[in-house]
């Protein structure tokens, strides 16, 4: 039987540097066997330096004990093993490819480790495959950022920074399922600016626009982080306030209609006074969903304003 003639070294050469991939071969004793024109060019170090030499010794970012245990079943079972960029974001420590345009400083890789057996079918070497996924996985991280401001801003109200109605909605929702299942007690405050008509037509409606996002600021620095405050409409408020009964809830009322009555707004040098009207309501489990609780707090509120406006009501 005739034996095939070898792949002529020069043709191997050609093909290893035309690779748009890093291929490394090493042996049993991490010995550098094949170093191709792509590892050559990342890592500024020519094949006839690389070759002969320990994997470890010239690559010091190589965790020798961890990169040992994921070649081990290599040799031994003589299946392949892979590691992506996912889990550690490279082998070897290359600049990024494109460094100017690319959003990471270095080279993001994922690598496969091949088994090569000997006639006897022994693995006697790995072929370590290193493929360039930088791209890839900048693009997927600038896709999840952009997710996240996205829903971010979904969820807030643009002038006053609290969330907004909708998301807020699902807070009170979910806040409303939870006490079911607790003994514990939570609140609602409504609260309004006391004629603000008269704010926007003395001052004009940017003047009316700075006292509410000013409000925010002043609801945002009365309340605990836990406290979820929201805009609710033009000039309405809610806070939903977890942990918290009627009597607590009232004294964050009161606080709020303290400090809103007695802290005017700047408006371009001018000073505009103004009051709230504040509804309490705490969770009562009589409700049968989370609006009942909702409308009987703006009732409160409407009560605070039938009353005279600049004043606190609880729910009865
Ligand atoms: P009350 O004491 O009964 O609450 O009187 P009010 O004048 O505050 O009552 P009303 O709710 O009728 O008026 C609210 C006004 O708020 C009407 C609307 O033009 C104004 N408004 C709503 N949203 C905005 C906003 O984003 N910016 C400004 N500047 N004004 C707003
Ligand atoms: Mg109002
Ligand atoms: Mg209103």
């Amino acid at each position: 039987m005739s034996v095939p003639a070898p792949i002529n070294s020069q043709l191997m050469q050609y093909m290893l540097g035309s690779l748009e991939v890093g291929l490394v071969v090493i042996d049993r004793s991490y010995t550098i066997r094949v170093w191709n024109q792509f590892m050559q060019s990342h890592s500024n170090i020519a094949d006839s330096l690389a070759v002969g030499q320990n994997l470890f010794g010239l690559f010091s970012e190589i965790n020798e004990n961890w990169f040992k245990s994921k070649v081990a079943p290599v040799f031994k079972l003589n299946t392949p093993a892979y590691i992506i960029a996912e889990q550690r974001p490279y082998l070897f420590r290359f600049s990024a490819s494109r460094p100017v345009t690319s959003a990471s400083e270095y080279m993001h890789q994922n690598v496969s480790l091949f088994p090569l057996v000997d006639e006897h079918g022994v693995v006697t070497s790995i072929c370590i495959v290193v493929y360039d996924v930088t791209d890839e996985v900048v693009s997927r991280q600038r896709f999840e950022e952009a997710n996240v401001k996205l829903k971010r801003i979904s969820r807030i109200d643009g002038l006053t920074g609290l969330n907004n109605r909708r998301f807020w909605e699902e807070c009170c929702v979910n806040e409303y399922k939870r006490l079911g299942r607790s003994n514990t007690s939570s609140s609602l405050i409504m609260l309004d600016i006391d004629h603000f008509k008269q704010v926007n037509d003395t001052y004009g409606h940017p003047a009316g626009d700075e006292v509410i996002r000013y409000l925010a600021e002043i609801i945002r620095r009365t309340t605990r982080e836990t406290d979820i405050c929201g805009r609710f409409g033009g000039e309405e408020y809610v806070i939903l306030l977890p942990d918290t009964d009627g009597e607590q809830a009232m004294l964050v009322a009161e606080r709020l209609r303290r400090k809103a009555a007695l802290r005017p707004a700047v408006y371009e040098g001018t000073e505009i006074d103004f009051t709230i009207s504040v509804g309490v309501c705490e969770y009562q489990t009589r409700f049968n969903n989370h609006m009942e609780w909702v409308e009987l707090t703006d009732k409160a509120l409407y009560n605070a304003k039938r009353g005279g406006r600049n004043q606190v009501q609880r729910a009865a």
